[in-house]
């Protein structure tokens, strides 16, 4: 089937016509994977569409979806400025140059608007625009509690079902930083060299999590290298979210170029460490519970969460392991309802 008879089936199904929605999400989910762009384009649109008569289409995607094998998912955050637009500019062309597909999904802290404008403005990526192996997508960033906005993780499924890696830029400040580490297996913190760097890191509570610190623009001269020492110090100091893993500290420049390939090797090797010691299985189980349970505080707030029993959640999520995180955040959000209303009455 052409692609546009089997975007418009998929389509139909939900309007009523005789193919099950099962079988539209996975003929569906095997475009994605084989990387078409239209029909990552029309998966995208899918988990985007909150019309509640496309949300059962949109879960059985997702079910499909999250059950498939994914490419790597890596977090870059740091502050404005510290040149994290440039070095995935930098990280694409050479993940292109090693024949890899790669994905950018950039959450603007500040902008509704969404598509593939806003980051084409602010990156210079216009040969991998038009690349078939390169696939990048703004999203705005706040939802009401000032986090990611919900569907920053679906994306990130369907993107990484189709991509062998896939970046999401997150601004390293507050709520969208702690929540990124709920989405990736591996975090890139992208630091701007300057004196006095890491009282301001600790403070920041920067240190704990990422799995790589990118020390930016050390064609400046040598203050990349002392900030580089200062996180190194500072790492041996603090508590690590990992402990048997020490994160690796480079200094490099992403407007020249330099140790742009060491940066791609160091989260190639974090990528086998997580795989070969098991914590990608317990991150990726972990980010499932956190988000569930934010979307839930989300709908329901506190009062709402305390309706399911201790330890409920954590036990759902494991016990659930073949279905979408948006499916478990309906299946639990209709227990804590039933829960209100038995109360109620
Ligand atoms: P972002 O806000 O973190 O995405 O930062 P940008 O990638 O937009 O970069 C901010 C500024 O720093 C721009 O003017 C870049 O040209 C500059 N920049 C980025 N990387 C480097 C670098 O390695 N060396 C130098 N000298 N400037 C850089």
């Amino acid at each position: 089937m052409p692609p546009e008879q089997a975007t418009t089936a998929a389509s139909s199904s939900a309007s009523g016509s005789a193919i099950p929605e099962s079988a539209s999400a996975e003929a569906l989910a095997e475009r994605v994977a084989a990387g078409e762009r239209a029909a990552i384009a029309e998966a995208l649109n899918q988990v985007d569409d909150n019309r509640p008569q496309n949300q059962e289409r949109a879960l059985v995607l997702l079910d499909t979806l999250e059950t498939r094998p994914h490419g790597i998912r890596i977090g870059v955050t740091g502050a404005p400025g510290s040149g994290k637009s440039t070095l995935l500019d930098a990280l694409v062309s050479r993940l292109r140059e090693r024949g890899r597909s790669v994905g950018v999904l950039a959450v603007d802290p500040s902008s509704q608007r969404t598509g593939g404008a806003l980051l084409g403005d602010r990156m210079r990526l216009s040969s991998a625009a038009r690349d078939s192996g390169v696939f990048l997508r703004s999203l705005a960033a706040r939802d009401q509690l000032g986090g990611l906005s919900e569907v920053t993780g679906p994306s990130l499924d369907v993107l990484s079902s189709a991509l062998d890696c896939v970046f999401v830029e997150t601004v390293g400040v507050g709520q969208s930083e702690a929540q990124v580490i709920d989405l990736v297996d591996s975090l890139v913190f992208v630091a701007q060299p300057a004196a006095g760097d890491l009282i301001q890191f600790m403070k920041a509570g920067i240190l704990e999590w990422p799995d790589v610190f990118f020390v930016n623009k050390s064609d400046l001269g040598d203050h990349s290298r002392r900030t580089a020492a200062e996180l190194r110090a500072g790492l041996e100091l603090g508590s690590r979210r990992d402990p048997d893993h020490a994160p690796t500290v480079l200094c490099g420049s992403a407007r020249n170029g330099l140790e742009i390939e060491t940066l791609i090797d160091a989260i190639d090797e974090h990528q086998q460490y997580l795989k070969q010691s098991g914590q990608g299985e317990v991150r990726r189980r972990e980010g499932r519970v956190a988000r569930v349970r934010y979307a839930l505080a989300t709908r329901y707030g506190r009062f709402g969460l305390e309706r399911l029993e201790a330890g409920r959640l954590e036990s759902f999520v494991a016990d659930s392991a073949s279905v979408s995180v948006n499916r478990l955040i309906q299946r639990l959000g209709r227990r804590i309802e039933a829960g209100l209303d038995s109360n109620v009455s």
